[in-house]
C-alpha cells in the first residue's frame, strides 16, 4: 500500500504528538465558555507524519511546475518565480483592503501602470480591475454594453450574438445579464459565417461576443467586415480575450474594431490558476464605453492584487520586444505539434492555427475514445489536453502547448502521443482501462464535481 493511500486520520495513534512542551503548571478556569464540551477531533500524529502527509498530497496533483500541461483554451503557461517574489514583498503582501488611501500610493501607481500597459497591448482606452475572473469580466462588459444602449434611450437591444464555437461562459454571461442569446453558425473552415451573420443583425442587437483567434485556434480573418456590419446596425463588439496569448504584440483587439473586452491575467499573463484559484478578469473599453466603465460596480474590491502584481511583473520582465515573441512562439509550438501528429490523429480543419488546435480523436481509433487517450497520457506523466471541447467535434482533443515549452518537451509529448496511437491498434483494452499508475483512475466526474467528499468520516 502506498503511503498516500492512508488518510492522516488513519495514521493517528492515541497520544502521539508533534511537539514537546513542559507540563502545564495550572489549568484554564472552567468558567464562561472557554472550555469545549468535547475534545477536538484531530489526528494524533508526529511532525514527520504531518510533513509527509502534505508533501504527498501536493505530489498527487499535477501542475505546470511538475510537467507539460497542454490544456487548450486555458493557457497553462509557466509562472516565472520572479512573479511570486514580487507579489510576496511584505509591502504588498501585508496590505489591508480597508487601509487609508494615503498609505497606498504605491499600489495605485501599480494599478495605473498596469492599466496603461494593458491598454497599450490591447488597443483599448481604459481598464477596470473589479472583475475577479474571466466570466465575471464578460458579465461586466455586457452590463457596460447595456448601459451604453440605455443611455441612448435604445431599449430594444436585447439580443447578443454568440458563435457556436464560443466558450460556454459567453452565452452563460449573456443569460445572467438578462440578454437573449442568438447563435451564429461556423462554416466548414471553423470561422464565423458572415452570410449567416447578416440576417441576424438589426435594431434589436445589443452586440456580438467573439473570441479571436476562436476556440479552434483560428483567426477570424473577416473580423474587419464583421465589426463594420455590427457597428452599422448599432450593436457593439465584445472581445473574449481570456487567451490573448497568440496576439501579444502582433494585433490588437482595439484595432480590429472591438468596443470592450476582458483579459484573463490568470491565463495570458502567466499567473497561476486552476481549482478555482484567485484570478482577475480586467475589462478594457474603447472610446464609446469610457464614460460608463467606472460606474459599473461588479465587486466591492478590485480583483486579487497579488495576481495583478504577478501579471505586471511578467509583462515588465519580458519587456516590449520580448513580449512580441510570446505570441509567435506559442503559435509555432502549436503548429509544430499539429503537423507532427496529423498522420495519427484526425485533424478536421487542416490549416495554420494560432496558439491551439483541435484533433477529432484518433485517425484509426479501433474503439479507442478521446477519453482513453487522455487517461493514458497521465500514465506517461503528461497532463491531458482539454477534451470534448469545443462541442463542434465529438471526440475533440484541444492542444495548447504555450510558448514556454522547449522543442525537447514538445518532442517528448509527440512521441508519447504516437505511442498511444500505436497502442490503440495493438492493445485497445489496455487504453480503455487507463490510467494504470495514478492515485485516482476514472471517477464518475459528475458525481465528483457535484457531491465531492471533502471531510473525513469514519467508515
Ligand atoms: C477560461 C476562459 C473563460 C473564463 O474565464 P474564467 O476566469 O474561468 O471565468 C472565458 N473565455 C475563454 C475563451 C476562456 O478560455
Amino acid at each position: 500500500m502506498k503511503y498516500y493511500d492512508k488518510l492522516i486520520f488513519e495514521l493517528s495513534k492515541p497520544g502521539r504528538t508533534a511537539f514537546s512542551l513542559p507540563k502545564a503548571q495550572g489549568t484554564l478556569p472552567k468558567s464562561g465558555n472557554i472550555w469545549r464540551e468535547t475534545p477536538t477531533e484531530l489526528p494524533e500524529v508526529s511532525e514527520l507524519d504531518v510533513v509527509r502527509h502534505y508533501t504527498n498530497l501536493s505530489q498527487m496533483n499535477f501542475g505546470v511546475d511538475s510537467g507539460f500541461y497542454p490544456l487548450g483554451s486555458c493557457t497553462m503557461k509557466y509562472n516565472p518565480k520572479i512573479n511570486e517574489e514580487i507579489a510576496a514583498l511584505p509591502a504588498f503582501a501585508a496590505l489591508h483592503p480597508l487601509q487609508p488611501e494615503t498609505t497606498v500610493e504605491g499600489v495605485k501607481e501599480v494599478y495605473d501602470q498596469l492599466d496603461k500597459t494593458l491598454a497599450a497591448i490591447t488597443g483599448m482606452k481604459k481598464f477596470t480591475f473589479l472583475p475577479c475572473a474571466g466570466a465575471h469580466g464578460e458579465l461586466t462588459g455586457l452590463m457596460l454594453i447595456r448601459e451604453y444602449h440605455m443611455s441612448r434611450g435604445d431599449h430594444a437591444r436585447t439580443k447578443v450574438i454568440v458563435p457556436d464555437s464560443a466558450h460556454g461562459t459567453n452565452p452563460a454571461s449573456a443569460a445572467v445579464c438578462g440578454l437573449n442569446i442568438v447563435v451564429v453558425k461556423s462554416q466548414e473552415n471553423g470561422l464565423v459565417d458572415v452570410e449567416s451573420l447578416k440576417p441576424l443583425l438589426g435594431p434589436d442587437v445589443a452586440g456580438i461576443m467573439l473570441t479571436n483567434p476562436n476556440t479552434l485556434g483560428l483567426f477570424e480573418k473577416d473580423i474587419k467586415q464583421i465589426a463594420e456590419l455590427v457597428h452599422e446596425c448599432g450593436g457593439l463588439l465584445y472581445y473574449d480575450g481570456a487567451n490573448m496569448n497568440p496576439l501579444l504584440g502582433v494585433v490588437r483587439p482595439g484595432d480590429m474594431g472591438f468596443d470592450v473586452m476582458h483579459l484573463n491575467l490568470h491565463k495570458t499573463f502567466s499567473t497561476p490558476h486552476g481549482g478555482g484559484g484567485p484570478g482577475v478578469g480586467p475589462v478594457g473599453v474603447g472610446e464609446r464605453l469610457v464614460p460608463f466603465v467606472d460606474k459599473c460596480k461588479v465587486s466591492g474590491f478590485n480583483g486579487n492584487f497579488g495576481v495583478m502584481l504577478k501579471a505586471y511583473t511578467y509583462i515588465l520582465s519580458l519587456g516590449k520586444e520580448n513580449i512580441k515573441l510570446a505570441g509567435k512562439l506559442s503559435t509555432l509550438n502549436a503548429n509544430y505539434i499539429k503537423e507532427c501528429l496529423k498522420d495519427c490523429y484526425k485533424l478536421p480543419i487542416d490549416t495554420v492555427c494560432k496558439h491551439e488546435f483541435v484533433f477529432d480523436g484518433l485517425l484509426e481509433d479501433n474503439g479507442v475514445t478521446t477519453l482513453d487517450v487522455a487517461k493514458r497520457l497521465l500514465d506517461y506523466g503528461y497532463h491531458a489536453p482539454t477534451i470534448y471541447f469545443p462541442l463542434l467535434f465529438h471526440q475533440a482533443i484541444m492542444i495548447e502547448p504555450t510558448e514556454t515549452e522547449s522543442k525537447e518537451t514538445l518532442d517528448g509529448f509527440i512521441e508519447v502521443m504516437r505511442t498511444i496511437a500505436q497502442e490503440a491498434k495493438t492493445d485497445p483494452e489496455m487504453l480503455h482501462s487507463a490510467p494504470h499508475n495514478t492515485p485516482v483512475g476514472r471517477p464518475d466526474e459528475t458525481t465528483a464535481a457535484r457531491q465531492p467528499i471533502l471531510k473525513y468520516t469514519q467508515q
